[in-house]
């Protein structure tokens, strides 16, 4: 089929297969791209209304196993800058974020084998007695699959005891690009397969939580990778409906293993249109700024995406890999009016909270991120010592007394 041909078929509501879609996402221009997504997304959100939500991206541990070559955030166990954050900084994080008009924790963090099921059960009934309505959007599939192989417990069990202990819903990070040559390369095809993290997506849905999916792009897949990938989410949108929007960004190559270079805005905008195409069974799709900066954030909003995403007050992931951009609300805000467009809260399930914030009441701006911990902290959380060590390094720790190289409180 012509270019123009597939263009009259997305226009006429038909659903592209993986030959139209690799036709255009190769050969269509950015212009029509654009148009084409930008056209989805009027017709799926024609009340002209952008969204977003105030949450916060918590990162409670950089201590990880996987060692994802593309990875700049980790650190290996017994590494002294690894830390584990404790329960009464998170309720601090979660007194602030409340400051600034939000409800949710976007809480996700390594692999790290010093932390059972339990601690999670445990820091989620903390946070539930102490913050009853507040959300918590935490634990990707492959930290759910790393969990499900530490207790021995089917994936479905596990996610039942998460629910239990408050898990509302779970973010769709560690989906790389779920083509398995491609995430053998990048080192992560042992923390999960593509067919493992779409099966933890599916028992999600069917326990009744909603997710999110993503994609990471740019390190050594082919663009019929990238669309591969896409058709999968498709599929399983097809079978559950439990996805509530797609966020894609680009490998931020910094301080990393694997290294190489970052992909271009233009690709970034020809991605994120193809996504829009593809993807018409997901009723949201994210703008990435945080890795593509405000501006091409803003244009995001006519290249398919009909939400600007957090209003960060944390970020720790990306910026190990470089990249840095912190908007609050009244810059979310003005990108989004300034592109035409009338802002709106909303929570993990798209339900709209209202108008800005900001516009209500005071909030304090944050013109900068905040980082789970400052350079050189390695305070210990007292609370770790209720649970079993399982590494080397902790156990040892655990018979001296002394806490491991990566967790001493400063002046030990
Ligand atoms: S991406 Fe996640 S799983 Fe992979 S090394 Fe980094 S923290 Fe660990």
């Amino acid at each position: 089929m012509s270019i123009t041909e597939i263009s009259g078929k997305v226009r006429s509501g038909g659903r592209l297969d993986p030959s139209e879609a690799l036709e255009l996402y190769s050969n269509a221009s950015t212009s029509l791209l654009g148009l084409l997504a930008d056209e989805f997304r009027a017709r799926r959100h024609p009340d002209g209304i952008v969204t977003y939500i105030i949450d916060r991206n918590v990162n409670y541990t950089n201590v990880c196993v996987a060692r994802c070559n593309f990875c700049a955030f980790y650190r290996p166990v017994g590494s002294e800058e690894g830390y584990v954050l404790g329960f009464e900084e998170m309720f601090r994080k979660i007194d602030e974020t409340i400051a600034v008009g939000g409800g949710q924790l976007l809480l996700q963090g390594g692999h790290n084998p010093d932390l059972p099921l339990e601690w999670y059960e445990d820091l989620f009934r903390a946070v539930k007695a102490r913050y009853p309505a507040f959300r918590l959007h935490a634990l990707s599939p492959p930290e759910v699959i790393h969990l499900s192989r530490l207790t021995r417990l089917p994936v479905p069990q596990v996610i039942e005891r998460l629910i239990a202990a408050g898990l509302d819903s779970i973010p769709g990070g560690g989906a790389e690009i779920l083509v398995d040559r491609v995430r053998k390369l990048l080192n992560c095809y042992s923390k999960a397969t593509a067919d493992e993290w779409l099966d933890v997506m599916r028992h999600g849905h069917m326990s009744g939580l909603r997710t999110t999916a993503t994609m990471m792009y740019g390190t050594v897949e082919t663009l019929e990778e990238r669309l591969d990938h896409l058709f999968r989410l498709r599929d399983v949108q097809d079978e559950t409906g439990g996805f509530t929007a797609f966020i894609t960004w680009s490998y931020q190559p910094e301080h990393t293993e694997l290294g190489g270079g970052e992909a271009t805005g233009i690709d970034y905008l020809r991605t994120l249109a193809i996504s829009r195409l593809v993807l018409d069974n997901f009723d949201n799709l994210q703008s990435s700024w945080v890795t593509q900066g405000g501006k091409v954030g803003q244009l995001s909003l006519a290249f398919g995406a009909n939400d600007m995403g957090s209003v960060m007050i944390e970020e720790n992931v990306v910026r190990a890999a470089g990249a840095s951009y912190c908007m609050d609300e009244i810059e979310i805000v003005r990108n989004i009016e300034n592109a035409g467009f009338v802002p709106k809260r909303r929570n993990m399930h798209y339900e709209i909270l209202g108008d800005p914030i900001f516009r209500e009441r005071a909030v304090p701006r944050m013109l900068e991120l905040a980082v789970a911990r400052a350079e050189g902290d390695t305070t210990r959380p007292p609370e770790i010592n209720r649970y079993a060590a399982r590494s080397t390094t902790e156990k040892k720790a655990r018979l001296t007394g002394a806490p491991p190289e990566g967790l001493r409180r400063p002046g030990h």
